[in-house]
Formats: structure tokens, sequence, C-alpha cells
């Protein structure tokens, strides 16, 4: 029986496909170090675009609350002029000269007026003899005559009556007699422009916004700008709940104005009750850095998946390697024409079962098998004949041992050698009888034999761990036992009992 060499065969291939997973591996480890890679660069981006908008919605609220600080300075300089009877008593002229200092001509500022108890403007900073007014119905009137302790008031955006309508938020403080009961309030209109000039000189990308809003959710300015939104309520607002929660702070949401989803940046302004927010679009934050993972993500996959081929086209010109190599190792140790072990093969074989047998002190048996007559058979029925019946008995012997541990080889010409490691003589016999009448009993014609057939004779030796002796002298034994046989009758079986 040939050595059974496929298992052989198939650990040697288990190279290449490892070779394959291998490269595979490596790719998607290099797919994920390029995935870690672009997330942390998806990070920085995103801390850059918090950085930025912190920057600019500290640039605008300082701007603001500077602005903010000069006219609360202009305010208080007004009740405290009013206080004193030497400026009341000055002609129109001066007095506003006193009364309003420079900031009451700064650019955005729309007037400032001082407003009796009942709303009538009886001061105004834009001309000696005052505009007709009642503005008794203005936030910044009723809030300073029903609230003593106010303060500074900050108003929602309205339409100027007196200038036209102009978009503005006033700023008021409250007037009181000396004992304490309500006399009027100064104010100043700052115009809504300042906050629309400011917002436009800050640069936030394509879909930026920054707003300015009240602490009650009235949004005062917005950029980009639109009029219709400039006074809306987003108080309900998911993001304007979130500014409420902390002195600054940043978070991602969806606009309720536009829809855009974008990066907030907001701050409470500390002195004022007024939010600054700063957002800017998350596809505007993320669109240097998707351009880059783009590039960076297609050439990573032309080259993993270009890796991965190149390995696999490798990987199978090795399988393909070393399968013809496993081939040619086993052309090169089992007989062409039989299919058996050589008679390198063999020696190999009894090398290793004779030392086993040794080591293990086990009974070895050996049978040598002889076809007879076999150069009469050629010289009637031509060679390639003999090669055909060589092969038939050559096929017999391996189907007659059945033990994985037995095995057959060609010794050389019609002569066969049959290995059974851990068989006893009595054993040995059994399988050389099997082998001879199996032999027999294929029914090749042999018109030159004595018995009409081709038959062959089978010679056994064994070995005991009791006797010394080498595996040379088990082979000449189990000849001498053939050789027996041959003149005995051929046909037949004979042992050499050690
Ligand atoms: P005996 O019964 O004594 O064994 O007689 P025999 O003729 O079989 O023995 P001998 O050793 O005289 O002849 C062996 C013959 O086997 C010689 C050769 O013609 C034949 N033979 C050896 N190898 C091959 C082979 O590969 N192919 C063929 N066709 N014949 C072979
Ligand atoms: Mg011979
Ligand atoms: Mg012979």
């Amino acid at each position: 029986m040939p050595v059974p060499s496929r298992h052989i065969l198939l650990g040697r291939l288990a190279g290449p496909r490892a070779f394959f997973y291998g490269s595979f591996i490596i790719a998607l480890v290099m797919a994920a170090l390029c995935a870690i890679v672009l997330y942390q660069s998806r990070q920085d981006a995103l801390e850059r675009a918090r950085e930025t908008s912190r920057n600019v919605a500290l640039i605008a609220q300082r701007d603001i609350e500077r602005n903010f600080e000069l006219y609360a300075l202009s305010l208080q300089a007004v009740v405290e002029g009013l206080d004193q009877p030497e400026v009341m008593a000055l002609p129109p002229h001066l007095r506003a000269q006193v009364l309003f200092d420079r900031a009451a001509s700064a650019r955005y500022l729309g007037s400032m007026l001082v407003l009796d108890a009942s709303g009538n403007i009886i001061i105004d900073s834009a001309s000696d003899t005052p505009r007709k007014g009642n503005f008794a119905d203005r936030p910044y009137f009723t809030v300073q005559r029903d609230h003593p302790d106010t303060g500074l008031y900050v108003s929602d955006p309205y339409h100027s009556r007196l200038r036209g309508g102009a978009p503005s938020i006033a700023l008021s403080r409250r007037l009181s007699h000396l004992d304490g009961s309500f006399a009027g309030v100064v104010m100043i209109a700052v115009n809504l422009e300042y906050f629309h000039e400011l917002f436009a000189g800050l640069s936030l990308g394509p879909r930026g916004a920054i707003s300015l809003i009240g602490h009650n959710g009235i949004m005062i300015m917005r950029q980009p700008y639109d009029p219709a939104v400039i006074g809306r309520d987003i108080s309900k607002a998911s993001t304007f709940r979130q500014f409420l929660t902390a002195p600054e702070g940043s978070f991602s949401d969806t606009s309720t104005i536009d829809g855009v989803r974008r990066l907030y940046f907001f701050r409470n302004f500390p002195h004022l009750p007024l939010i600054i927010m700063v957002a800017e679009a998350e596809p505007d934050v993320y669109a240097a850095w998707r351009r880059r993972a783009m590039t960076i993500g297609s050439l990573m996959g032309a080259f993993a998946s270009g890796f991965v081929a190149l390995s696999f086209l490798l990987g199978s010109q090795l399988r393909r390697r070393m399968r013809a190599e496993s081939e040619l190792q086993m052309l090169a140790r089992t007989d062409s024409l039989t299919g058996l072990n050589n008679r390198r093969t063999l020696g190999e074989i009894l090398d290793q079962e004779w030392r086993r047998a040794k080591r293990m002190r086990s009974v070895f048996s050996l049978l040598f098998v002889d076809i007879d007559r076999f150069k009469a058979y050629n010289d009637t029925y031509g060679h390639q004949a003999g090669d055909d019946a060589l092969a038939a008995v050559a096929r017999c012997i391996g189907e007659n041992i059945r033990r994985p541990a037995d095995t057959a080889a060609r010794y050389g010409g019609e002569e066969f050698i049959v290995v059974l490691p851990d068989t006893p003589p009595d054993g040995a016999i059994v399988i050389a009888e099997k082998i001879r009448s199996a032999i027999s009993e294929l029914g090749i014609e042999h018109a030159a034999s004595e018995y009409g057939r081709v038959t062959a004779s089978i010679g056994s030796a064994s070995w005991s761990p009791d006797h010394d002796a080498d595996v040379t002298t088990i082979i000449k034994a189990a000849d001498e036992a053939l050789y027996d046989a041959k003149a005995t009758g051929r046909n037949r079986v004979a042992s050499c009992r050690p």
C-alpha cells in the first residue's frame, strides 16, 4: 500500500492559506490604524472649530460689553446731572452738552431721552426743543416704573417710533424723586445696525451662524441676517434651553430656524442679560477633513485590496508550487508501475518499524512475495502483458493488508515485500496465505505455469524481542523461506521461524 501522504500534502498546504489569512489580517490592521488616525483628525477638526467659535464669541462679547459699559456710564451721567439744580437751570443747548457727553453722538446711537413720570419726552439729545412723543407703553418705561430696583434695563428689540421704525433696543435707568417715588426714565436707544455690522465682520464659514439672544429667549440679532427672525421668541427651542445650563459650553444640535445641524458654542454675558451664540455648520466643520478622509480612505482601500490580491496571487502560486513539490515527493517515494512504495521508501519504513519494534519489544514479521515463473509469463504473453500482471498482483497485495501500520513495497522485478509490525508468526502466515490465494484467484492465465494461472510464492519471517538480529537478517530469513516455498512446489507459503 502506498504511504498515505495525503495528510502530509494537506498539512503543507496550510502554509499558503495561513499566508493569505495573515496578509488579510495585516490589511485589516492597516485599515483599522487608518480609521483611528482619521477619527482622531475628525476630533481635531471638531476641537479647532470649537476653539474658533469660542474666540469669535469672545471678540463679539467684548465689543458689546465695552459699548454697553459706555452707554451705562452715559445714562449714569444723565441721572446724576438731573439731580443738580444748576445743570437744570442752564439754557437747553448748554444743558444738553453737560448731560449728554460725546457718547450721544456715537454712530449707532439712536437717541438719548429723558421721559417724565407719564412717559413724555422732556429732554432730547437730538434737539434742544424735545420732539413730541409719549413712551409710557414701552417696557423700558413700565419696568422701571413698576420695579424700582431694576437698575440698568436692557429691552427686547422694537421698532423706533421717532426714527422711522428703525429696529433698536433700549437701555434705561429709573429717575426717582427725593422721596423715592417714580420721576421718569432716562433711556438710550441702540440701533440694531450696530450688532448687524459687528456680526457681518466675523467669518464663520458658508453656513455659520452667530446670534445675540436675550435671557428671556428673544432674538436680538442673527447672522445670516433675516429681519423676520429679529424679536422672535426661541425660549422653547432645545438649543436655547441648553444655553441656560452653564456660563459657557458647546454642543451639537439642529437649528430650529433653518434645520442645519451645527456645532454650537454659547456664552452668557456675566453682567448683562444677554447670551452670545456662535455656531459653525457641521458640514463646514468637517469639509476639509472629509476631503482628506476620502483621499486617504480610498488610497488606503486601494492599497489594502491590492495587498490582499497580491498575497492571494502569491499564496495560490505558493500552493501550486507546494502541491507540485508534494507530488514530486510522492512520485519519488512510489513505484510508478505498481503504485506501491519503492525500494528506497521500503528501506525507510523498515528502518523505522524495526527500531519501533525493538523499543516496544513487539513481534515484527515480514513477507517476501515472488511471482512464480514470471520470466516464462513474459516470454509467452509479452512484456506489456507482464507489466499488467505485475500491477494486478501489486493491487491484490495492497488490498489484502488492512491495518494502517502494514505496508507493501516493490522490492524489485516481480518481488514484493510486506512489512507487518506488531504481528506474530502465525498472524503473518494467515496474511501471507490470504495474499497467496487472492493472487491465485485473480485467475490470470499463465499457460507455462504448472497451475495454469499466475501464482506467487511467499516466504515469511518473524523477529521477536528475545532474539538478537538486524533488519537484513530478517529479510534474508524471509528470502530463505521463499526459496523453500519455490523448492516445495511454488504457489505456497513457507515460514522461517527465528
Ligand atoms: P521463479 O518461479 O523461480 O520465480 O521463476 P521466475 O521466472 O519468476 O524467476 P526469474 O527471477 O528467473 O525471472 C524473473 C523475471 O521477471 C525476469 C523478468 O522477465 C521478469 N520481470 C522482472 N521485472 C519485470 C517488469 O518490470 N516487467 C515485466 N514485464 N517483467 C519483469
Ligand atoms: Mg524473482
Ligand atoms: Mg519469480
